[in-house]
């Protein structure tokens, strides 16, 4: 009899440090022009053969999960079983550090890494670029937690290219139990929306800022197109934002859809201080640092 092993991948979370949005096409989705960093924020899936394909979850925000065939990774672990004609006969366990409609692609980190452990259990051996479409078909996030690092993301998101940063990026993220479902702010987001809305394009001061590990021009440069509307449902992140910029953050945004609130700062001792600030604040439930930028989904 074989033995029946388990694989383990673990992917990152992501911030948005530039976010243009453009106006809401026929198909109902955002042109977007992104620079996306992955930060030290990590899920965990670990896949073991099964009869047949189940979910459990634990950790942050566990028991908002849901555990069928809605969740990202288990329609991760369908799509690549369909691709390779193998059934999918796997349990996947979840071990969540990111928070729940936070903004920062938790459910997707969870769909890129399901995708990477069912291919190494079934040994499908599919290429970086296959994984990479498959992921794409899950939602606009998936592909860039499979890739990680820095990148500028077009189309929808989901159109990547590396990009080049130098320098190591503290983070202070200020999140809320009560997130905010990123359907809602878009649709706010289109509400607020002036009629004549240019195409988004990548931020190239911020890419140079990050080619040469400027930290100040970094810190100026964060900007997300989403923040208003996302202010607007949850007026209270303002407090977050404006602690942040009170004890020095180089910079503070809404991470992409919110409600997270990301704050730069000069370093490990820094982002302490910001972080207490934060907490001071009262707005958030929880306050933890990060850094980024670092690597995308991998098998440990
Ligand atoms: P994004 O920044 O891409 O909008 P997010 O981090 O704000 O993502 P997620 O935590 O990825 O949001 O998930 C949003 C919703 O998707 C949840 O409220 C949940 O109902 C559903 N969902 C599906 N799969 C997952 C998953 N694996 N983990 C968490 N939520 C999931």
């Amino acid at each position: 009899m074989s033995v029946v092993e388990s694989v383990t991948v673990r992917a990152p979370a992501k911030l948005n440090l530039s976010l243009a949005v453009g106006a809401r096409r026929a198909d109902g989705y955002h042109p977007l022009a992104t620079v996306f960093q992955a930060v030290s924020l990590y899920e965990e899936v670990v896949a073991t053969p099964a009869e047949q394909l189940s979910l459990t979850v634990e950790g942050r925000d566990a028991d908002r999960v849901p555990r069928d065939g809605s969740n990202l990774a288990w329609r991760a672990a369908e799509l690549i079983a369909d691709h390779l004609g193998v059934p999918p006969a796997v349990h996947l366990h979840l071990r969540k550090q990111v928070p729940v409609a936070g903004g920062m692609a938790g459910g997707s980190a969870d769909a890129a890494a399901a995708l990477l452990a069912c291919d190494a259990l079934w040994d499908g051996g599919l290429t970086r670029e296959r994984l990479s479409a498959l992921a794409a078909e899950l939602g606009s996030d998936v592909p860039f937690g499979l890739l990680g690092h820095t990148a500028v993301g077009t189309g929808r998101g989901d159109l990547l290219s590396p990009a080049l940063s130098r320098g190591r990026y503290y983070w202070v993220l200020a999140t809320r139990r009560d997130g905010l479902s990123a359907a809602d702010v878009y649709a706010r987001f289109d509400a607020l929306a002036p009629a004549d809305l240019p195409d988004p394009e990548p931020d190239r001061g911020l890419l140079s800022a990050l080619r040469a590990a400027d930290l100040e021009q970094v810190g100026g440069s964060l900007a997300n197109d989403l923040e208003p509307a996302a202010l607007d449902l949850a007026p209270g992140l303002a407090r977050s934002l404006a602690a942040a910029r009170a004890a020095g953050a180089l910079g503070a945004m809404v991470s992409g859809s919110g409600p997270t609130v990301a704050a730069l700062a000069r370093g490990r001792r820094h982002a302490t201080a910001v972080g207490a600030a934060m907490t001071a604040a009262g707005e958030c439930d929880q306050v933890q640092q990060a850094v980024g930028p670092v690597a995308g989904a991998r098998v440990l």
